[in-house]
């Protein structure tokens, strides 16, 4: 596999943290620590935080992204976000999938993929989540779960619109839970990944595909998940809320 074949990408997932004051003073830190990254660099913020994002990071090496966005164009969904007004704001990125949402949010394969396909065609670039259980892991079906996740997620999506996706790999239990998954066990997984997409669409664009980890990535552990030659960055929870811990991240995954 050669990783020269793809660009890695650090996003912070900020998750329901930062109010928009808050936003804008991790983001001045966080500004020239990683203003010669040789990675692409995201943070996807609540939606009230994007606006100052997006000024406080405009002309930098910063790119913006939600973290949810509805799979109707408009309409009476009271309280939610469509791919187009993400987009008319300037908006770069939405995270969609994440285990978060499938557990407290009822997202499932199906809706994740409706989010997917509208969030491409509103021009969005989408980091679509994927990952197992624990007792999916304990069965010894991680990667025949993350496989059909992954083809669900991609049901509709072209070759060419594929360029706008990541899939992040992030095993349930690892997330927020300071577990991380083993350098060897975060390669597997990315590795049946691109195995999958390489059958669903070819080899070439499965080679061109970013796969993150997430999952309790930190300062101290990113250098060697980002190393594996399937991991091609990360998604970053906790620590992309310390702007000196994320710019380590972000200088691991540069080299
Ligand atoms: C995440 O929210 O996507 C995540 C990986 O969180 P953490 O890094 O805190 O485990």
């Amino acid at each position: 596999m050669n990783k020269a074949l793809r660009s890695a990408v650090i996003a912070g997932n900020w998750k329901m943290n930062k109010t928009p004051s808050e936003a804008k003073t991790l983001i001045e830190e966080l500004k020239p620590l990683v203003a010669n990254a040789g990675c692409g660099v995201v943070i996807c913020v609540p939606f009230v935080d994007l606006q100052v994002a997006l000024e406080a990071t405009a002309g930098t090496n910063i790119k913006v992204g939600a973290q949810n966005c509805h799979f109707e164009k408009s309409g009476a969904f009271t309280g939610e976000i469509s791919a187009d007004m993400l987009k008319e704001m300037g908006v770069e990125y939405v995270v969609l999938g994440h285990s978060e949402r499938r557990q407290y949010f009822g997202e499932t394969d199906v809706t994740v993929n409706k989010r997917t396909l509208a969030a491409l065609n509103a021009g969005l670039k989408a980091i679509v989540c994927v990952g197992e259980k624990l007792e999916d892991r304990e069965q010894g079906i991680t990667e025949e779960l993350v496989a059909l996740q992954t083809k669900i997620a991609l049901q509709g999506v072209s070759k060419q619109a594929l360029k706008n996706v990541i899939i992040a790999y992030e095993p349930v239990w690892a997330i927020g839970t300071g577990k991380t998954a083993t350098a060897e066990q975060a390669n597997e997984v990315c590795a049946a990944i691109r195995a999958t997409v390489a059958k669903v669409y070819d080899q070439e664009t499965a080679d061109g595909l970013t796969i993150q980890y997430g999952g309790s990535m930190n300062a101290g552990n990113a250098a060697e998940l980002v190393a594996q030659p399937d991991v091609d960055g990360g998604l970053i929870g906790g620590a992309s809320l310390k702007a000196a811990d994320f710019a380590v991240i972000v200088d691991a995954a540069s080299k």
